[in-house]
C-alpha cells in the first residue's frame, strides 16, 4: 500500500507550524509529507522593519528549514503556480524554472499574501514593498544611498528630493517601517556634516482617517504623537494619485519630490488561490471553520491566503491576516489533516485575538496585550518579549537578542552593502506575481501530462 501524500505549500508561519506538527504527530509510515517553498527559511515578517533599519541582520529573522535531523519532510525548492483540484495535482515551478506536476492526496495551502496595489499610474514601477527579506535589505541600502548621493550632490533640488521619503499605509507594517527608518536617517545624518538635518523629511500617509484603528483612539493618538514629535509628517485621508521616478503626487494635490516610495497599503491573498477556480472572499479562499474546502476532500487553506471564519468574534467575521492567527491555524490544520487521515472528526478553529504590539524603534512603542493599553518602555518590553518568544528556534532567539543588545550598546550602523545596487528592484520584481497559471492553463498542463504520447 502506498502512503497518503500530504503536500504543504508555503513555509511561512502557517506552513512551517503545520509541517512540524505533522512530523511530530504522524509516524513515518502513516504519510509522506512534502513542502513546496521558494526559500530555505521561514521568515519572521513582523521584524522586517528592523532589518530595513539595520537593528537586526537579515539572517537573524530567517529561520532555517533544515536545522534538525528530525525534520523528515521532503522539501521542493520552488513555488506552486497552479493547483488542479479535480486530478489532485499541484503544478510547481522550481527555482531552476523547471515545471513539475506534484500529485497529492491532501494539500495544505499556506502561500500567504502579496502586497495589495491599486491602479495608480506609476505605482508598481516606482514603489518598494515591505514583504520580503530582499526588499528589506534593498530598502536599507537604498535609503543609505540617498544620504550618500545627497551629500555628494551640488544641486539643491536633487538634495532635497533625495532626503524626502514617503511611506504609504498606516497599518502596523507601514507605521513601524516609517518609524524605524526615520530613526535610521536621523542617526545617520550626524555622520554627514555637509547635509542639513532639516532637509530630511519622512511622510506617512493613509487613506483611512486613523493610524492603526485596531489600537483604539487613545493608543492610536499616542502613536501619532510619538511619530509627529520625531518630525514624521502624517497625512490621513490621503493617498497617492501618481508616482514617478523623482516625485510622488498625493491625492490632496501636493507634489513631493522624492526617490523613495514605500508602499505597505495592505495585502491580498497569493495569486495561487485564483488558480483553483474555487470560491473566494476578497481574494482569500473560502474555507470552513475546520479550514477545509467544503466539497473538496483533502484540501485545506489557512493564514493570509484563506478566509477562515473568526468564531471568537462571530457575526460572519473572518480572521485578520496576522502571524498570530497564521501560526495557530498551522498547528490546528495539522490536527485536522491527521483527523481526516485517520477517519476522525475535525475541530473548528477558534482563537481570541491577543492584541497588538507596535515597535516604533528605540524605547518608543505602543502595545495592547489582552486589551491593556501600554506606552513607552513597558510597551516596548511587551513588543520585543512577544516577538522574541514567538521565534521558532533558540538560534534565532539568540541572534535576535544579541542584535538588540549590540544595537543598544553600539548604536546603529550605516553600512551600504551595494550588493543589489544595479538590479531593478521595485514591487513587481520582488513578488513574482506574473509566475502563476490561469485555471485553464493548469488543466491543460495536468491533462497534457497524463495523456499517453
Ligand atoms: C512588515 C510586516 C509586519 C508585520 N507585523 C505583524 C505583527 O506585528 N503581528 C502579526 O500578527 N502579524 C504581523 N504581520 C503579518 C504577518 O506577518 C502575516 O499575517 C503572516 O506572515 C501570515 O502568515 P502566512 O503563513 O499566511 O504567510 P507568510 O508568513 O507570508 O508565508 C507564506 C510563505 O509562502 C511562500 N510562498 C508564497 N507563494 C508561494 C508559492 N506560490 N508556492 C510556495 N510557497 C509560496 C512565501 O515565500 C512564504 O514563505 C506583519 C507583516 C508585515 C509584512
Amino acid at each position: 500500500m502506498t502512503r497518503p501524500r500530504i503536500l504543504v505549500v508555503g513555509a511561512g508561519f502557517a506552513g512551517v507550524e503545520c509541517v512540524r506538527r505533522l512530523e511530530r504527530k504522524l509516524s513515518p509510515d502513516e504519510a509522506d509529507v512534502t513542502l513546496v517553498t521558494p526559500f530555505a527559511y521561514q521568515l519572521y515578517l513582523p521584524l522586517l522593519p528592523q532589518v530595513a533599519s539595520g537593528v537586526l541582520t537579515p539572517q537573524s529573522i530567517a529561520v532555517s528549514l533544515r536545522r534538525s535531523k528530525k525534520y523528515r519532510t521532503r522539501i521542493i525548492p520552488g513555488g506552486a503556480i497552479g493547483v488542479d483540484l479535480k486530478s489532485k495535482v499541484c503544478v510547481i515551478r522550481t527555482i531552476t524554472d523547471e515545471i513539475v506536476n506534484e500529485p497529492y492526496d491532501y494539500i495544505v495551502l499556506a502561500p500567504g499574501s502579496i502586497t495589495r496595489t491599486f491602479d495608480i499610474p506609476g505605482l508598481t514601477d516606482h514603489a518598494f514593498g515591505m514583504k520580503t527579506l530582499a526588499e528589506a535589505a534593498y530598502i536599507r541600502d537604498h535609503v543609505i544611498s540617498q544620504l550618500d548621493l545627497a551629500d555628494a550632490s551640488q544641486d539643491p533640488a536633487e538634495r532635497a528630493s533625495r532626503l524626502q521619503f514617503v511611506v504609504v499605509g498606516g497599518g502596523y507594517a507601514g507605521t513601524e517601517t516609517a518609524a524605524c527608518l526615520q530613526r535610521l536617517t536621523h542617526a545617520a545624518v550626524k555622520r554627514y556634516p555637509r547635509l542639513d538635518p532639516g532637509l530630511i523629511k519622512w511622510h506617512l500617509i493613509d487613506i483611512a482617517p486613523k493610524l492603526m484603528p485596531e489600537l483604539g483612539d487613545k493608543l492610536g493618538s499616542s502613536a501619532q504623537e510619538i511619530l509627529r514629535r520625531r518630525g514624521i509628517d502624517i497625512s490621513l485621508g490621503t493617498s497617492i494619485a501618481k508616482a514617478g521616478p523623482e516625485e510622488v503626487t498625493f491625492t490632496d494635490g501636493r507634489v513631493v519630490p522624492t526617490r523613495t516610495l514605500i508602499w505597505t497599503a495592505g495585502v491580498v491573498a497569493s495569486p495561487l488561490i485564483a488558480t483553483l477556480g474555487a470560491e473566494t472572499v476578497k481574494g482569500r479562499l473560502a474555507v470552513a471553520s475546520e479550514m477545509n474546502l467544503p466539497g473538496d476532500d483533502g484540501v485545506f487553506a489557512l493564514g493570509d491566503s484563506a478566509a477562515v471564519p473568526d468564531l471568537a468574534k462571530g457575526d460572519g467575521a473572518m480572521c485578520p491576516p496576522t502571524a498570530q492567527h497564521a501560526l495557530r491555524q498551522g498547528r490546528h490544520v495539522a490536527d485536522n489533516v491527521i483527523a481526516s487521515l485517520r477517519g476522525q472528526a475535525m475541530k473548528p478553529y477558534v482563537h481570541k485575538d491577543l492584541g497588538l504590539v507596535v515597535d516604533l524603534g528605540g524605547t518608543d512603542a505602543v502595545s495592547k496585550p489582552l486589551g491593556i493599553e501600554l506606552r513607552g518602555l513597558p510597551a516596548q518590553a511587551v513588543a520585543r518579549g512577544y516577538h522574541w518568544s514567538a521565534l521558532r528556534t533558540n538560534v534565532a532567539k539568540t541572534r535576535v537578542m544579541t542584535n538588540w543588545l549590540l544595537n543598544a550598546i553600539a548604536g546603529d550602523d550605516f553600512v551600504r552593502t551595494g550588493f543589489q545596487a544595479r538590479k531593478a528592484a521595485r514591487l513587481k520584481d520582488f513578488e513574482y506575481t506574473d509566475a502563476y497559471l490561469t485555471p485553464e492553463q493548469v488543466r491543460e498542463r495536468v491533462e497534457g501530462a497524463s495523456r499517453p504520447e
